[in-house]
């Protein structure tokens, strides 16, 4: 309740009734579909009895999982491999990636994939849109949208704002369009017998996943999403012993990802990502120093200014609700004199999203549970062979094999989207 209404400056929920009957709910008792709840899932992450908790998906996947005739595709979010060691007994952001593959093919997923390289669609997509509509002074500042609880916030209380977010899809909704339409063709596999389950550190990516809009031709880009947290669950119905898994790798052709895509789960690392593309393509330039310092760590509004070429571009990235609403007041009074900004619904980004391992007060209050699973991720990015997400070689191959360029129409079939203002749903 605290943390909705202090941190996230929602207030969806509150203590409604009297004496004994008083309990913690919504305005009237109203669905969270229909009050101004984002799904940001911080709720759960802070409640202090554990009474709060997602709306579970694991049957529907075990069902899936058994049925011959479906092939079931699992795709990991880049934060996942940071925090489910976590939920066996591992050091905070630790970094499992082999594990969770190998789990996951135990589990009995036909592929595994690796949602990094959604996001480096994402980047493709969003650092392509930014450079038009910088040029042609369209709707500045462009604000990232690969958050859905930031996506539904700015539709309830900030439609006016709308023509300001990218168009892009979110990472895993991308990434589904792509196996359902490039891989299913490649392999011949029927996209209709596809499931794709997307382990995502966030809850609004469940809502985000049955929004009407999310499909291509009928065909869902997603079926499923589950938590970190229900990953380690189904982990451990499955009697797995995750430590000893040996390490496996992701399924090719759609298991290569860069750097910039790793970087995605941390509060600024989708801005950092999009800049070292948008950077080459105003330029033509190879960008010689990577790192965007600037718009790293734990402050909750970072601002800069890049220059790039002979021109300025000043940035803004803000990770909270409650700082997401101080730029966005910005933008509706005409004081924000950014070009592009960076907006994450979780205190973090997606390391610290409302799907990850729950961490008690205590340990809250002793470790920096943030900076030890951002660490991880920098280093991942660091260790990579390609950290540029337009230098992405399956991707390059699967823009000029199948989608075309960037931004043009395929592309926009397949990896855009719409809004649509939801001041209606306010209580
Ligand atoms: S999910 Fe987020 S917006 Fe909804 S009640 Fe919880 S903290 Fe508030
Ligand atoms: S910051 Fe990440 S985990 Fe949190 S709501 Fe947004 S996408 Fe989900």
């Amino acid at each position: 309740m605290a943390t909705c209404k202090n941190v996230q400056n929602i207030g969806a929920i509150d203590c409604i009734g009297r004496g004994f009957e008083s309990c913690i709910s919504t305005t009237y008792d109203h669905s969270l579909n229909d009050v101004n709840c984002t799904f940001c899932g911080q709720c759960i992450e802070s409640c202090p009895t554990g009474a709060l908790h997602e709306k579970e998906n694991i049957n529907d996947v075990w069902a899936k999982l058994k049925d011959p005739d479906t092939f079931v595709v699992a795709q990991t979010a880049p934060s996942i491999r940071v925090a489910l060691g976590e939920e066996f007994g591992m050091e905070i952001g630790t970094n499992v990636t082999g594990k969770m593959v190998s789990a996951l093919k135990a589990l009995g997923f036909d592929k595994v994939f690796d949602t990094n390289t959604g996001a480096d669609f994402t980047i493709m997509e969003e650092a392509t849109e930014f450079v038009k509509r910088f040029k042609g002074n369209d709707n500045l500042p462009m604000t990232t949208s690969c958050c859905p609880g930031w996506v539904r916030f700015a539709e309830m209380e900030y439609p006016e704002n709308l023509p300001h977010l990218s168009s892009c899809k979110s990472p895993h909704q991308m990434f589904g369009a792509v196996i359902k339409s490039y891989y299913a063709e490649k392999n011949n596999i029927d996209p209709s017998k596809i499931y794709v389950v997307s382990v995502m550190p966030c809850i609004a990516k469940k809502y985000e996943s049955q929004r009407e809009e999310m499909q291509v031709d009928g065909i869902r880009d997603v079926d499923s999403v589950i938590t970190t947290r229900e990953l380690a669950r189904m982990i451990k119905q499955a009697n797995i012993e995750f430590d000893k898994l040996e390490d496996e790798v992701f399924d090719n052709p759609m298991g290569e990802a860069s750097g910039a895509g790793a970087i995605f789960g941390v509060t600024g690392g989708v801005m950092e990502a999009a800049l070292r593309t948008a950077y080459e393509l105003m330029t033509g330039e190879e960008l010689q120093k990577l790192e965007f310092e600037d718009v790293r760590g734990a402050k909750g509004i970072k601002k800069a200014t890049i220059q790039i070429g002979d021109k300025e571009v000043k940035v803004a990235v803000a990770h909270g609700l409650g700082n997401a609403r101080k730029i966005m007041e910005e933008i509706k009074n005409g004081t924000a004199d950014y070009s592009f900004v960076e907006i994450m619904a979780c205190p973090g980004g997606c390391i610290m999203g409302g799907g990850q391992p729950i961490k008690n007060a205590k340990t809250r209050m002793t470790v920096d549970v943030r900076a030890k699973r951002a660490a991880s991720m920098y280093s991942i990015d660091e260790r990579s062979t390609i950290r540029k997400s337009h230098e992405n070689p399956i991707l390059k191959k699967i823009y000029k094999d199948y989608i075309g360029k960037p931004g043009e129409h395929r592309a926009h079939e397949l990896l855009h989207t719409y809004y649509t203002p939801m001041k209606e749903y306010r209580i």
